[in-house]
């Protein structure tokens, strides 16, 4: 439980701080941006490629700034009454769209029946965006991902699996760190969000992984019945 409080604390803490300084760090950046590209328009073919690291570089700290912001606990969350099949499939067509790209096949499976949960739905759709890119990222061209929900005894059960690389045991208890990843782009910020939306809709998140045979996250939300 202590260990629990401790890290809810880093993460008030981490959200507090994200509001400001974010905010303080984009602007600028966005003004950099605009100059490189400008600067790109006039540049030779050496200096373009170079210009376009730069740009790639800050669009990936913007990313990590975004995600950052997400972190933020006081952030106003905004609870109704959703079908979580509807809120997935609102996003699934960003998903395919980053599986096409990998060569990744996608496979959405809803329940049949309606599934309702009090949440807020944007939190929902990050929370399985993020969940769904890492399976993507994971996953080798050919290789295969799913989304599926279903009713348990209690509650709404979503899963996405993949047919990826898999966790190292030794880096399981991690993957919910905040900056924790294994990826050189990576900003380690999707399951921490992940874990605190999660806390947020009192769910809980579970891991199965095997190396080189794949992974299934299971997210489960109290159902309103
Ligand atoms: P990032 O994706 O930026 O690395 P995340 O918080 O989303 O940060 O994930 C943290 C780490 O957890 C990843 O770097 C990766 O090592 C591991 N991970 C998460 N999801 C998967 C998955 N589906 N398959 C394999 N590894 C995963
Ligand atoms: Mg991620």
């Amino acid at each position: 439980v202590e260990a629990e409080i401790a890290r809810f604390d880093r993460l008030n803490l981490i959200g507090e701080m994200a509001t400001g300084v974010v905010h303080e760090i984009r602007n600028p950046m966005t003004v950099i941006r605009g100059y490189v590209q400008r600067m790109m328009l006039k540049a030779d073919q050496s200096q373009t490629a170079q210009y376009a690291v730069i740009i790639e570089e800050i669009d990936h700290m913007n990313e990590t700034m975004t995600a950052f912001l997400s972190l933020a606990k006081n952030r106003r969350v905004e609870i109704g009454l959703h079908n979580i099949n509807g809120i997935i499939e609102n996003i699934m067509p960003l998903i395919e769209a980053d599986a096409n790209k990998a060569g990744v096949h996608v496979d959405f499976r809803p329940a049949e029946q309606p599934l309702m949960v009090y949440a807020d739905d944007k939190e929902i759709r990050q929370l399985v965006l993020n969940l769904a890119r890492n399976a993507i990222e994971a996953t080798p061209s050919r290789g295969a991902m799913s989304v599926r929900t279903a009713l348990n005894e209690k509650a709404v059960c979503l899963t996405v699996t993949d047919t990826g690389e898999g966790i190292a045991p030794w880096n399981l208890e991690k993957i919910f760190d905040p900056f924790f990843t294994t990826k050189d782009a990576g900003t380690g910020l999707g399951l921490a969000i992940c874990k605190s939306i999660i806390d947020r809709h009192h769910g809980r998140i579970d891991v199965q992984s095997q190396r080189g045979r794949g992974t299934v996250f299971t997210v489960e939300l109290p159902v309103v019945a």
